[in-house]
């Protein structure tokens, strides 16, 4: 690519123009959505009272979307430039020491989010050392000599877990330095890492969402209780499936690049944000709900260009984008969520391979 320099000047200029275009307007929006997650909560709990589990399982589901994305779109800091909002708000504060509990009382643990998610694998796109290189991840059972039906249902049942049986794990593990928490001793307490991953995440977890809850709830009235925790395994089933359907197609597809052997100097330099698009694909998007059902990772090009905006904006900016990426023939990829799932799981399962730039930069 020749006119490098003058794609990514563009490319730069839309950022810049978002960067200064937020605004309370950004804010609102992200309370509306925070508000309708509360709602969900206490509409979920309401279809339970009733002994509607299974309705108020997918209502408490989404409830989780709302936490995590959140979580994930404050704790990038797309919310700290704007004046005059609660300090919570602010990347180096949300979910942060006792307010775990209070914004995202989850399997991970919010720091170690913010430094596998935000750093690691925002500024290693697609290269050996993103922790969540899917085709590295799972080349165990790409190479797996399974018929298809069974490495399909181990990725369900890894789809159905993944929160806590990969992500919680992985993220901890790289923000302590700890030897990584693997299958093998996951389960091993005497070791520092997996006891530390037992008491102060997933003991928690458990205790609160899953036997405090209902028992109160039981003490409430008879049987709402039970209903709660049906609801609730429900939605924790649902939810990691949603997630997993979700974020893990982001980056992986036969169509999608990985990068070997990057220079370090080339990290920040224009190459950078030519990487995140050849590396990243769009879902279709638009629309508030359909956003919404994305967690707005729908616009995961415009999320790896510019990381620290807030959510409205990638809906503002994404026709500037593709368009510019148009203009200078660079492929910008995006299609609905269910095609980019099947690519996945044809990299995961090893019936195909995604593209790679091994030498000096030349898509
Ligand atoms: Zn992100």
């Amino acid at each position: 690519m020749e006119n490098i320099d003058e794609f990514v000047k563009e490319i730069k200029k839309i950022g810049m123009h978002a960067q200064t275009s937020v605004s309370y307007k950004d804010y609102l929006h992200m309370r509306y959505i925070s508000f309708f997650g509360t709602v969900l909560f206490w509409l979920g709990l309401s279809f339970c009272f009733f002994n509607h589990w299974i309705m108020g399982g997918i209502l408490l589901s989404q409830h989780l979307l709302v936490k995590w994305l959140l979580m994930h779109h404050i704790g990038h800091g797309g919310y700290n430039r704007i004046k005059n909002i609660p300090r919570r708000f602010h990347s180096s504060h949300y979910a942060q020491g006792y307010r775990r509990y209070l914004d995202w009382f989850d399997w991970i643990r919010a720091d170690a989010w913010n430094y596998e998610h935000n750093y690691l694998h925002h500024t290693f796109t697609g290269e050996n050392k993103d922790p969540d290189l899917v085709e590295n991840n799972l080349d165990w059972l790409a190479s797996m000599k399974q018929p298809i039906l069974i490495k399909w249902l181990i990725l369900i049942i890894a789809a159905a877990s993944w929160k806590f049986t990969y992500y919680s794990p992985r993220t901890l593990s790289y923000l302590k330095g700890y030897q990584k928490i693997h299958i093998y001793n996951f389960l091993n307490i005497k070791q520092k890492a997996p006891r530390h991953m037992w008491l102060e995440l997933f003991l928690p977890y458990i205790g609160f969402h899953f036997i405090a809850l209902p028992f109160l709830c039981e003490w409430i009235a008879t049987g709402f209780g039970w209903s709660v925790l049906y609801a609730r395994i429900l939605a924790e089933l649902f939810h990691n499936i949603q997630m997993f359907i979700v974020i893990v197609p982001n980056h992986s597809g036969a169509d999608l690049y990985r990068f070997d052997n990057v220079n370090q100097y080339k990290h920040r330099n224009s190459e950078y944000y030519i990487r995140q698009i050849l590396g990243s694909a769009n879902y279709h998007n638009g629309a508030e709900w359909i956003d919404f059902l994305h967690m707005y990772l729908n616009y995961q090009i415009e999320h790896h260009l510019f990381p620290n905006l807030p959510m409205r904006q990638y809906r503002l900016i994404q026709p500037q984008i593709q368009s510019v990426c148009q203009k200078y023939n660079v492929p910008y990829i995006q299609e609905s969520v269910w095609v980019r799932l099947i690519k996945m799981v044809n990299v995961a399962i090893g019936r195909q391979k995604m593209r790679r730039i091994s030498g000096p930069f030349s898509p």
